[in-house]
């Protein structure tokens, strides 16, 4: 009986699913934003049994796809940037998405409710200083105030008797930096950073496909694709600690909040920047190496806010991308210190996965601020706002809204920001995404823990497709460490 008893039990271990708790995986995916579900998706797909990770109840991280208004809205990336050599675009067009362009259209109201001159604002917004990059470099804002300042003088001279224009139009313009780069203020921003545009335009909607289309994409589960049979996923469970292996015959070890834990030869960290930030003394057993805790504290994570409000119906003017905001300086003087926040919003936006629905863009501390105060309070602020720049000057009153929604990027423990930027000292580090990107190695020089993530890839940080990149890569490094390929150089990962 006994003897029976062992040999079921044997049994039974033995035949255990291997989504047992203690079982072995070849890679555990920490993380099922983009660059953790491209890993996970490109592993299990070269036949590599993986587990995925993922702390919130859902995948896609700073990806968020919404039912909102009539359709979809994105609380998260809204667009493709570019479509050459684009992985996200790529995926689209496979898969017959017809994704569509949503170019700057720009108009611009007063806080006044006045219209400034449509044409000029617009002429003015499509400057392009980024061919005369300054050498060294300097801080964002002023290289274009000085530039812009030599724009006007030549080419509209007219201009410098309306100095309240000026100072009005630079502060628009600082916002509409922070809002791209999801900085605080545009001297925050350093010039020629390393960031590189893919070609093509610059805004593509997914729009009533929703961005998280690019998931269900990979994960074979679009169109009810019946996923993928090596990749076990586990949501609502969040990694507290990863054991870094020193011996080549130990496995990784990543323990879980809920008490679980789980061992596979490669581990593979795609947590956020802001994260890292706040846990990577406790996330490691061992404590990192210095280059990359020194690139954790010095690349910027920052925050770019929306909130959504739905409607009836559209009441505002078609084939406009922006209702840009501008204040005059003397209204915004009379705004009440507490009320600062509404002067920081850039403007209103449509989304293209919905149509009754307008998105307010905010960036910075502001964007932290928005995401503590009162639901009420945002909301009919937000509408006040919508009153005082489009409604008076369209004549209209501005509906009661029918749904909110507002993004909480910075207060979320899983992403702590939107996305990282090259700040005034990324000069003095130009090697801090690699640092970031390099793996812990086990003793015998192997990659044991690697890195992946938005913050890691030098040229296309900030974007899902950057991301997306850093997954591949990370997941191609393994694929190549394990099959022996002569490419494979540990010395190409050491610090
Ligand atoms: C408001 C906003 C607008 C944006 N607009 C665009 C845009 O238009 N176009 C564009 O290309 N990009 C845009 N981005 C940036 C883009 O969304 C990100 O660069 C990209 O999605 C980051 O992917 P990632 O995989 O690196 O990180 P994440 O998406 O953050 O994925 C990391 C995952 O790790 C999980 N996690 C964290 N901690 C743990 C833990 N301890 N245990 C387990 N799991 C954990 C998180 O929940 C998350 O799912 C925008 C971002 C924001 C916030």
């Amino acid at each position: 009986m006994e003897f029976l008893l062992l040999v079921c039990v044997f049994g039974l271990a033995v035949a255990a699913p291997a989504d047992g708790p203690n079982a072995a995986y070849d890679t555990i995916v920490i993380g099922m934003g983009s660059a953790g579900t491209t890993a996970a998706t490109e592993l299990a797909q070269s036949g590599r049994k993986v587990l995925a990770l993922e702390a919130q109840d859902r995948i896609g991280g700073r990806v968020h796809t919404l039912p909102f208004g009539d359709g979809l809205v994105e609380l998260g990336a809204e667009w493709i940037h570019g479509n050459v050599s684009s992985r996200t675009y790529a995926l689209a067009t496979k898969h017959n998405i017809d994704t569509k362009l949503q170019p700057l259209m720009l108009d611009p109201y007063r806080s006044d409710g006045t219209k400034p001159d449509v044409a000029m604002v617009r002429e003015l917004v499509d400057l392009d200083f980024t061919e005369e990059q300054p050498n060294p470099p300097e801080a964002v804002g002023t290289f274009v105030t000085k530039k812009f300042m030599e724009y006007i003088t030549k080419n509209k001279p007219d201009l410098l008797k309306d100095q309240d224009f000026i100072t009005e139009f630079l502060e628009f313009s600082n916002l509409l930096t922070n809002n791209l780069e999801s900085s605080n203020d545009w001297n925050d921003v350093i010039t020629g950073g390393s960031y590189e545009h893919l070609g093509g335009p610059q805004a593509i909607s997914w729009h009533r496909h929703g961005y998280k289309a690019f998931f269900d994409i990979m994960l074979n589960k679009y169109n009810n694709g019946p996923g993928l049979p090596n990749l076990d996923i586990k949501l609502n469970t969040e990694v507290t600690r990863v054991v870094t292996p020193q011996h080549p015959n130990e496995t990784v070890t990543v323990e879980c909040k809920d008490g679980s834990s789980y061992t596979a030869k490669h581990a593979i960290v795609t947590v956020s920047l802001g994260v890292l930030k706040a846990k990577h003394t406790t996330l490691f057993s061992l404590p990192l190496p210095l280059e990359k805790q020194t690139a954790i504290e010095k690349v910027s994570m920052g925050v770019v806010g929306k909130v959504i409000l739905s409607f009836e119906k559209a009441w505002w003017p078609k084939d406009v991308t922006l209702f840009a905001f501008i204040w005059k300086g003397d209204d915004k003087k009379n705004v009440p210190a507490e009320d600062y926040w509404t002067t920081r919003i850039l403007g209103a936006h449509p989304p293209m996965g919905s149509s009754n629905t307008l998105t307010l863009w905010t960036s910075g501390e502001v964007a932290k601020q928005v995401e503590k105060l009162p639901e009420e309070i945002v909301k009919s602020k937000c509408v006040a706002l919508l009153q005082r720049f489009m409604g008076d000057a369209l004549k209209i009153t501005v509906p009661v809204p029918t749904g909110f929604l507002r993004s909480t990027w910075y207060l979320n423990p899983y992403t702590r920001g939107s996305y990282s930027y090259d700040n005034l000292e990324a000069p003095r580090y130009p090697l801090a995404r690699k640092w970031l990107s390099y793996p812990l190695l086990d003793s015998a020089g192997e990659p044991r823990v690697l890195f992946a993530g938005e913050a890691t890839n030098e040229r296309h940080f900030s974007t899902v497709h950057g991301a997306s990149e850093t997954g591949r890569r990370e997941a191609e490094r393994l694929l190549l460490m394990i099959r022996g390929d002569g490419n494979f150089n540990v010395k190409d990962f050491k610090l």
